[in-house]
């Protein structure tokens, strides 16, 4: 059982994450490659998906956001079709 769904209000699970990574137009899309090669950070990334799920996380809150977005990010069923990263070549 992943721990953050459901709880606050600011929490964000893997499954959001990872379905805002796949979701066409999403910023979360588009910044997702970027990441994987280092071309932006998590930051920004998790900025993107929070923002498009409308979730304001606090302080307390921030560490366990920025993780979901980076588990999300590591796995190759939320990285687009033609990813050139490790997890999938
Ligand atoms: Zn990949």
């Amino acid at each position: 059982m992943e721990p953050f769904a459901g709880t606050a209000a600011g929490r964000l699970s893997v499954e959001d994450a990872g379905a805002e990574m796949k979701r066409p137009h999403s910023g979360a899309r588009l910044n997702l490659p970027l990441y994987l090669k280092g071309e932006t950070n998590l930051e920004i990334l998790a900025r993107s998906v929070l923002v498009a799920l409308g979730k304001a996380p606090d302080e307390a809150e921030r560490a366990s956001c920025l993780a979901v977005v980076q588990e999300a990010a590591n796995d190759p069923d939320n990285h687009p079709l033609d990813c050139e990263c490790e997890g999938c070549a």
